[in-house]
C-alpha cells in the first residue's frame, strides 16, 4: 500500500460518520428501511455502501446502487470511493448515468443517476441486482427522485409478496422534511452527529438589481482582502449566466495578476458542462492559488469541494415550472427557500470557519419560503407517465410522496394518447409506447424517431435528436459574449462601442452562413454534424468554425447509443439526403403542438395557447418571418423566446399561398386534426431528460 493511501485511509477514518459506524450498522441491520440525515461532508455517501459491502450486510453477491439526482455526483463520488478501495473505476466500484455505463459484472458498488434506476425498474420492477438500494440527496426532490422514491418502495414490498431476498432501502440527506419521509417509508430516522465550523453571514445592505454582478464584485472584494489559500464558491443559476461570468472574471483576475495579486483560476460548474471539466472544480488548488467556483445548486448538497471558505449566494436558482394557464414548461430563474439558502451557507464552513456573502437583504432572505416545492408538482409529466406504465403502473393512482396536480396528469396521458404511446382507459401501452419507453429520451423526441422511419431519414432523425440532447455545438468568440455581460450589467467600459458588438455578430453569422439554412436550426445542425463527420482533423476543424468539438464529440456519442436502440427496435435505416424537408415533416409529428403563427402585425403568437413569442436572437431564423415556424423550446426571460426553430411546410389556413402538394397537407391537416380535438395545451418545451 502506498503512502498516497495510507493517507486517504486516515482521512477516511476522520469523517464523522467513521465514529457511528458501529451503530449505523446495527440499525441498518434491524430496520428494512433507514432515513440517515446527515450534513454534507460527513461522509455518508462515500462511506457508507463500503460499510455495507465490508460488513457483509450487502450479502455476497448483490449490489448496493446508491442513486444521485447529478450526473457528476455519480461520476465524482464513484471515483473518489474506487480510490479509496485502491482499484480502478468500474471494476468493484462503478457508475453508470445516461449514456454512460462504467460498470462491469464485478462491480458491487454502483452510483447511478436516480433516471438510470428508474429506467432499470422498467425491465426488472423488484430490482432485482441489488441487494441494498440508497436513495440519496432525498430532499431534492426532483422528479425521477420522486418516481424512485415510490418504486423502489414498490421494488422492496414486491419481494416480500413473493418470498424473494429483501431489498434494504436506505434514504439519506443532509437536510430534509423528516417527518414526511418517516411517515411514507415507515422507516425511522438515525441523525450523523455533524461537523460544521461557524458560518459568519453578511447580507447586502439593499435590494440588488444585478445579483450575477454583485457576485463577481463581492468575489473581487475577497480576493483583494482575503489570504489566498481561502477559495470562494458562488451560486449563480445557469450555464449562460456562468460562462459569462466566467469570462468577465478571468479578464479581470488577469488585470490584477499584474498588481500584485495572487494568481486566481476561475471554474464554472454546471451539470451541462462535460463531465471531466465538471471535475476539474474539484482538484486543490495550487499553493499560492485561488479558486473561484461559479456553480449552479449542483455544488449545494451534492458534491464536497475541499478548500471553500468564502461562499457567495445570489439566492436564486433555475427551476423547472410548468405554467397552469399557458400549459408551459418553462425554466426560469426563482428565489430558493430558506432550506437551500442555509445549505449554501454551509458549504463555507466544511474545513474551518468560513464567510458566506448574500447578494440579497435579511428583509429578502425572511420572505423565502421555508422549503422548495418538489418539482413532480410543477412540470410535464408525460415521460415519467410512460416510464411508470412500462414498469407496469399506473400514474393516475401512483401512491406518490407529493401528488402531482390532476391536471397535469391528464395532459401528460392525453400527450401520450397523441402520441400513439397508449390507449384506453386505465391507459395501457400500446406497441409503439412499448418501442418509446426503451429510449431515454422525452416521448416527443422519442417519436420523431420513430416517426422518421415513414419519412425516410432515421439518419437524420438520430443526429438532430442527439444534438439536441447535449449543449449548443456553437461557442461564441469571448469576445462576444464578455460584451454582452458588459451591455447586461450596464458596466461602461470606455474601450468598447457598441460598433465592436455589431461586428463580432455579423461576423459570427458569416462563420455559421457554412452551415445556415432557410430551412431552419435543425436543418443547419444536421449540416453541422455532416460537415463534422466528414472532417479528419475534428479539434482544428471545430476551433475555426466556431464548434465545440467536446460537445460534438458527445453528440456523436449519444447518437451511436441512439442507432444502437433504434437497431434493437428493428427500425429501418434510411437517410433522405439533400432531401431535408422529409426531417422537417419527422419533427413535426413529435412537436406537433409546438407551433407559433406570424400575426398581421408581424409579430409571432403560439398556436394552442396564442402565447405572444418572438424568435431568439440565436436562431438560424431570427430576421426573417416564416408565416409558421416548429419550436424546440420556449426560454421566458422578461419575453418568452422560441429557440431551435425550423419553417413548417404549412400555414395553417392558407394552403395556396405556401404552393403545397396535396400530401403535404394532409399530412399537416392530420396534425392539425389532433390540435383541434385538444384544449389543453401539452407542455410546449421539450425538456430532453438529462439522467
Ligand atoms: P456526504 O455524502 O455526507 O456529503 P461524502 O461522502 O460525499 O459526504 O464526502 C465525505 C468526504 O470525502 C468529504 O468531506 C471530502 O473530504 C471527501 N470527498 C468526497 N468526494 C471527494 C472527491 N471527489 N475528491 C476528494 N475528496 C472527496
Ligand atoms: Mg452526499
Amino acid at each position: 500500500v502506498d503512502k498516497g493511501n495510507i493517507n486517504l485511509q486516515q482521512q477516511r477514518k476522520s469523517l464523522p460518520v467513521y465514529k457511528l459506524r458501529k451503530r449505523l450498522l446495527e440499525e441498518i441491520r434491524r430496520n428494512s428501511t433507514l432515513i440517515i440525515i446527515g450534513e454534507t461532508g460527513s461522509g455518508k455517501t462515500t462511506q457508507i455502501p463500503q460499510f455495507l459491502l465490508s460488513s457483509g450486510i450487502a450479502g455476497s453477491s448483490g449490489c448496493i446502487g446508491v442513486t444521485q439526482p447529478r450526473r457528476v455526483a455519480a461520476v465524482s463520488v464513484a471515483r473518489r470511493v474506487a480510490l479509496e478501495q485502491g482499484v480502478e473505476t468500474g471494476k468493484l466500484v462503478g457508475y453508470c448515468v445516461r449514456f454512460e455505463d462504467v460498470t462491469s459484472s464485478q462491480t458491487r458498488i454502483k452510483y447511478l443517476t436516480d433516471g438510470m434506476m428508474v429506467r432499470e425498474a422498467m425491465t426488472d420492477e423488484i430490482l432485482s441486482d441489488y441487494s441494498v438500494v440508497i436513495l440519496d440527496e432525498a430532499h431534492e426532490r426532483s422528479v425521477q427522485t420522486d418516481v424512485l422514491l415510490g418504486v423502489a418502495r414498490r421494488a422492496q414490498n414486491l419481494r416480500k409478496l413473493k418470498n424473494l431476498p429483501p431489498l434494504k432501502l436506505l434514504v439519506m440527506s443532509a437536510t430534509m422534511d423528516v417527518d414526511k419521509f418517516s411517515k411514507y417509508f415507515q422507516a425511522p430516522a438515525l441523525y450523523l452527529e455533524g461537523r460544521q465550523h461557524p458560518v459568519k453571514i453578511y447580507h447586502a445592505v439593499k435590494s440588488q438589481e444585478d445579483y450575477a454582478f454583485s457576485a463577481l464584485v463581492t468575489a473581487f472584494q475577497i480576493h483583494r482582502d482575503s489570504p489566498a489559500n481561502e477559495d470562494i464558491l458562488v451560486f449563480l443559476t445557469g450555464q449562460e449566466e456562468i460562462e459569462a461570468a466566467a469570462v468577465s472574471a478571468r479578464q479581470v483576475a488577469k488585470q490584477l495578476d499584474g498588481q500584485g495579486y495572487p494568481p486566481l483560476k476561475v471554474f464554472p460548474l454546471y451539470s451541462a458542462l462535460p463531465t471531466h471539466q465538471q471535475l476539474e472544480a474539484f482538484k486543490p488548488s495550487a499553493p499560492g492559488m485561488r479558486k473561484l467556483i461559479l456553480s449552479t445548486n449542483v455544488a449545494e448538497t451534492s458534491v464536497t469541494i475541499g478548500g471553500i471558505r468564502h461562499v457567495i449566494d445570489t439566492g436564486v436558482v433555475k427551476a423547472r415550472t410548468h405554467h397552469p394557464t399557458t400549459g408551459l414548461d418553462v425554466l426560469r430563474v426563482e428565489k430558493v427557500s430558506k432550506a437551500q439558502a442555509w445549505q449554501r451557507t454551509g458549504r463555507a464552513g466544511r474545513e474551518a470557519a468560513g464567510k458566506c456573502y448574500r447578494t440579497y437583504t435579511k428583509e429578502e432572505f425572511e420572505r423565502m419560503k421555508e422549503m422548495p416545492v418538489p418539482e413532480i408538482q410543477r412540470c410535464a409529466l408525460a415521460g415519467v407517465a410512460l416510464q411508470l406504465l412500462a414498469i407496469g403502473v399506473d400514474i393516475t393512482t401512483f401512491d406518490f410522496m407529493d401528488k402531482p396536480p390532476k391536471e397535469a396528469v391528464d395532459v401528460a396521458v392525453t400527450c401520450l394518447e397523441k402520441l400513439g404511446a397508449v390507449k384506453g382507459s386505465p391507459p395501457q401501452l400500446t406497441t409503439l409506447g412499448r418501442t418509446m419507453s426503451l429510449f431515454p429520451l422525452d416521448p416527443r423526441f422519442t417519436k420523431v424517431i420513430l416517426a422518421s422511419v415513414e419519412h425516410q431519414c432515421l439518419e437524420e432523425a438520430l443526429t438532430v435528436v442527439a444534438l439536441l440532447s447535449g449543449e449548443s455545438v456553437f461557442t461564441d468568440p469571448p469576445a462576444k459574449r464578455q460584451q454582452a455581460y458588459v451591455a447586461r450589467s450596464r458596466v461602461k467600459t470606455s474601450n468598447r462601442s457598441a460598433d465592436d458588438v455589431i461586428d463580432t455578430r455579423s461576423l459570427l453569422r458569416l462563420f455559421r452562413s457554412r452551415f445556415a439554412s432557410p430551412e431552419g436550426d435543425h436543418v443547419m445542425l444536421l449540416n453541422v454534424f455532416r460537415a463534422y463527420s466528414n472532417t479528419k482533423q475534428k479539434k482544428a476543424w471545430c476551433h475555426e468554425n466556431f464548434l465545440h468539438h467536446r460537445n460534438l464529440e458527445y453528440a456523436a456519442s449519444v447518437r451511436q447509443q441512439l442507432a444502437m436502440l433504434a437497431e434493437r427496435a428493428n427500425l429501418e435505416k434510411a437517410s433522405c439526403g439533400t432531401n431535408t424537408e422529409q426531417l422537417r415533416k419527422t419533427l413535426l409529428e413529435g412537436l406537433y403542438d409546438n407551433l407559433a403563427e406570424l400575426q398581421r402585425d408581424q409579430t409571432y403568437i403560439t398556436v394552442s395557447s396564442k402565447q405572444p413569442v418572438a424568435i431568439h436572437p440565436s436562431s438560424t431564423l431570427h430576421g426573417s418571418k416564416p408565416s409558421l415556424i416548429l419550436f424546440t423550446e420556449i426560454v421566458a426571460t422578461g419575453r418568452c423566446y422560441l429557440r431551435g426553430l425550423i419553417v413548417c411546410l404549412t400555414p395553417f389556413n392558407d394552403r395556396e399561398h405556401l404552393h403545397l402538394s396535396e400530401t403535404e397537407f394532409e399530412s399537416l391537416e392530420r396534425n392539425m386534426l389532433t390540435f383541434k380535438v385538444s384544449k389543453t395545451w401539452i407542455c410546449a418545451e421539450i425538456y430532453i431528460y438529462i439522467y
